[in-house]
């Protein structure tokens, strides 16, 4: 979704808005999701900075959640299918 360089679903992560609002990953989350490239915070940047994230989520996102979102797309060996957990 930021910036469309590959469709391998293996270097994608979905992303989408639990029922509490936050966001969340994992391939099996229920709802509309967004994509974004793992491992790659100049993806997710790319997508918070043109709205797109919240535009296909269909929701403002919080910043706090934006911030931990890309703590984890800085972190290693972080993998699609994470624990989706909150704090
Ligand atoms: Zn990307």
């Amino acid at each position: 979704m930021g910036c469309r360089r590959t469709t391998d679903p293996d270097s994608l992560l979905r992303i989408t808005v639990g029922p509490d609002g936050h966001l969340r990953v994992g391939r099996t989350e229920p709802g509309r999701g967004a994509w974004l490239c793992a491992g790659s915070p100049a993806c997710l940047e790319r997508a918070t900075r043109r709205g797109a994230l919240s535009r296909a989520l269909r929701r403002d996102i919080p910043t706090g959640d934006i911030e931990r979102l890309r703590g984890r797309l800085h972190g290693a060996g972080f993998g699609g299918d994470a624990d989706p957990k909150q704090d």
